[in-house]
C-alpha cells in the first residue's frame, strides 16, 4: 500500500491517494486529477465541507466516475456556499497570516458538489484488504470526520494539525461541539499513530 500527498494549491491543503493492487481511495480531492492515471478510483471521500478539501470533487467524478462519501452533515453543506466557503474563500485567503500566498487563488464562487454515500457517527468499510473506519469529528464544522485506515494511520482533516490550535471560528465551526465530541475523539486517537492532517506535512501522535 502507498499513501502520497499532494499539495492542492489552496492554502497548502493535503489531497491523499491511497493505493493498493491497482485500486486508490483519494482523500480531499483537488483539482489535479492526473496523479491516479492508470488507478481504477473506488471512491473519494472528503473529511469536511470547506473549499480547500473538496475543490476536485467534480473533476475526480468526471475523469474516473468514483462516487463521494462523507458525514451526512458534510452532504448537506456540500451544496451550500456559505458553510462549503466557495463564497468567500479568496477574501479568507487574502486574510492569512500565517501562509505566504504567491498569488491568491481564483476561486468559483458558486462552487457546490454532491455525495452519493453518507453516514452518521461512523462506519467502516473494506477496501484492498484494509480497513477505513470513519468517524464524526464536528467542531472545526459540521461535518468534520477523522479516518482510520487499519491501526497505524488516522486522517484527521483540519481538526488535528500540527502545532496548531483547532480553527473553531469558521462558518459551522462550534465550541461545544468540539468540546462535547470532537476532542474527546481526537484524544482518543492512539499515541504513535501517523496522522495525515489536512494541511502540513505528517506526523506521529504523542
Ligand atoms: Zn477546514
Amino acid at each position: 500500500m502507498e499513501i502520497k500527498a499532494y499539495d492542492s494549491g489552496l492554502l497548502a491543503s493535503n489531497m491523499y491517494i491511497i493505493s493498493e493492487n491497482g485500486h486508490a481511495v483519494v482523500i480531499d480531492p483537488s483539482r489535479d486529477t492526473s496523479p491516479a492515471k492508470g488507478l481504477t478510483v473506488d471512491l473519494l471521500i472528503v473529511t469536511h465541507e470547506h473549499y480547500d478539501h473538496i475543490s476536485g470533487v467534480n473533476d475526480w467524478k468526471r475523469e474516473y466516475g468514483a462516487p463521494l462519501l462523507c458525514s451526512e452533515k458534510c452532504a448537506e453543506n456540500l451544496g451550500n456556499t456559505l458553510m462549503n466557503q466557495a463564497r468567500h474563500f479568496d477574501v479568507f485567503c487574502e486574510l492569512q497570516t500565517w501562509i505566504k500566498l504567491d498569488e491568491i487563488p481564483r476561486t468559483d464562487h458558486a462552487y457546490t458538489c454532491a455525495a452519493e454515500k453518507t453516514f452518521t457517527d461512523s462506519m467502516s468499510l473494506e477496501w484492498q484488504g484494509h480497513e477505513l473506519r470513519l468517524i464524526e469529528i464536528p467542531g472545526h464544522s459540521q461535518g468534520s470526520i477523522g479516518i482510520y485506515l487499519d491501526d497505524d494511520g488516522f486522517f484527521s482533516g483540519d481538526s488535528l494539525l500540527e502545532g496548531k490550535e483547532t480553527e473553531l471560528r469558521l462558518p459551522g465551526g462550534s465550541k461545544k461541539q468540539w468540546r462535547e465530541i470532537g476532542e474527546p475523539r481526537i484524544k482518543a486517537v492512539p499515541e504513535g499513530t501517523t496522522i495525515y492532517p489536512g494541511h502540513f506535512g505528517k506526523f506521529v501522535k504523542i
